[in-house]
């Protein structure tokens, strides 16, 4: 099937008893079991729930994996891969990864003994030099956030599993719509679903997808055993909000690629980062590893003053953290996002204080574009 069938049907039949067409939400916390052993497949629902697991069985279409395992946050769905791994464990990660990721690994796992090197993974001679015999997992976002940096995942794969360690690809940005690690040769692919899989802003969730049967025997083991599960009206929300991705994805990208074309063209603009445009480092990877360019941009209005000014001005674009809603947010990386970052590696990692990233929503292009002018025109 293609993806936008999968989208609307994988993982989702009529409910058996009354033939609802859509899942309902199965809010309990219990079920009635038929005697001592004797169940339906169902006995307490942080083991097991048919909302949270047709939102598995969709997203893994999606991922073409034969796996999927959904997490109360994308944070915690990072957390339990990396639990899969035991203390002492090295694990090479993107450098300028997801500043949530950044912490967990830093701030919790060092803690138990796990060890990272953060690498510019985007630098294949950099990736080979970090692996060691004693990797037992290669960490990649790509793109990243707010650069757009973009990784090799296929070189990556290779890279990884020439030590016999295996690759993790953090899909947020792109989406099963434009970008499919496992069919590049990653092993593990996670999402937030909080982003674009749910596209509404109005949950918060996250996701494994794996072809591997041991390592969704781990995780699937740690799902229950660590309890980091979603709530089934979440994954209900996720699961409806996942129906139209392929329609946003299609608008999302085509506002961005306009606007982007635009706004690099402004004086005001010193800087922008776009896979789409063709002075992005990674325009010729986007091209062979994505099928779009997404929802992001990001633009250095080269002093925090004529940043703080655009923020303001703005009146479709809302001030405020997140991405990959239907509505276009505006955030400024160094203050928000990347607060806890230290100056120096901000700067070095191209996090301005004049750097503005904007999700673009899929609202009228012309208006978005008319409320960036004006907000431009104020500087
Ligand atoms: C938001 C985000 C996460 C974390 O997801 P939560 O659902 O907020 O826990 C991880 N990776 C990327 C790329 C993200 O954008």
């Amino acid at each position: 099937m293609g993806l936008s069938t999968d989208a609307i049907h994988a993982g989702q039949k009529p409910e058996p008893i009354t033939g609802a067409v859509m899942t309902p939400v199965f809010q309990t916390s219990t079920y009635a079991q038929d005697g001592i052993g004797e169940h339906r497949g169902y006995e307490y629902a942080r083991t097991q729930n048919p909302t949270r697991e047709a939102l598995e069985g969709c997203v893994a279409a999606l991922e073409g994996a034969s796996h999927g395992v959904a997490f109360g946050s994308g944070t915690a769905a990072i957390h339990a891969i990396l639990q899969t791994l035991n203390g002492g464990d090295e694990i090479i990660c993107t450098s300028n990864v997801y500043g949530g990721t950044y912490r967990l690994f830093e701030m919790v796992l060092r803690r138990f003994g796990q060890r990272f090197h953060f690498v510019d993974t985007s630098d294949l001679a950099a990736v080979e030099r970090a692996l060691s015999e004693k990797t037992k997992l290669l960490f990649v976002e790509t793109p990243t956030n707010p650069v757009l940096t973009l990784s090799d995942i296929k070189a990556c794969a290779e890279l990884a599993h020439g030590k016999g360690a295996k690759l993790v690809v953090d899909n947020t940005f792109m989406s099963p719509y434009f970008q499919n690690p496992l069919a590049l040769g990653a092993d593990v692919c996670v999402h937030s679903t909080t982003k674009y899989l749910n596209g509404h802003s109005d949950m918060v969730g996250g996701i494994v997808l794996t072809n591997d049967d041991d390592l969704f025997a781990s995780l699937k083991f740690l799902q229950n055993a660590a309890g980091a599960v979603p709530g089934p009206w979440d994954c209900w929300l996720a699961l409806r909000g996942v129906k139209t991705l392929a329609v946003r994805m299609r608008q999302h990208d085509a506002n961005a690629r306009q606007i982007a074309a635009w706004l690099a063209e402004r004086k005001e603009v010193k800087k922008i980062y776009y896979p789409g445009l063709a002075s992005h480092p990674g325009h010729a990877l986007a091209k062979r590893q994505m099928r779009g360019f997404g929802g992001m941009i990001s633009f250095d209005l080269g002093s925090f003053a004529a940043a703080q000014k655009v923020v303001k001005a703005v009146q479709i674009f809302t001030l405020a953290e997140s991405l990959g809603g239907v509505e276009s947010l505006i955030s400024h990386p160094a203050m928000m996002t990347h607060g806890t970052v230290p100056k120096e590696i901000r700067e070095e990692l191209g996090i301005t204080d004049g750097l503005v990233r904007i999700s673009v929503g899929i609202e009228d292009v012309e208006d978005l574009q008319n409320d960036l002018e004006k907000a431009l025109d104020s500087i």
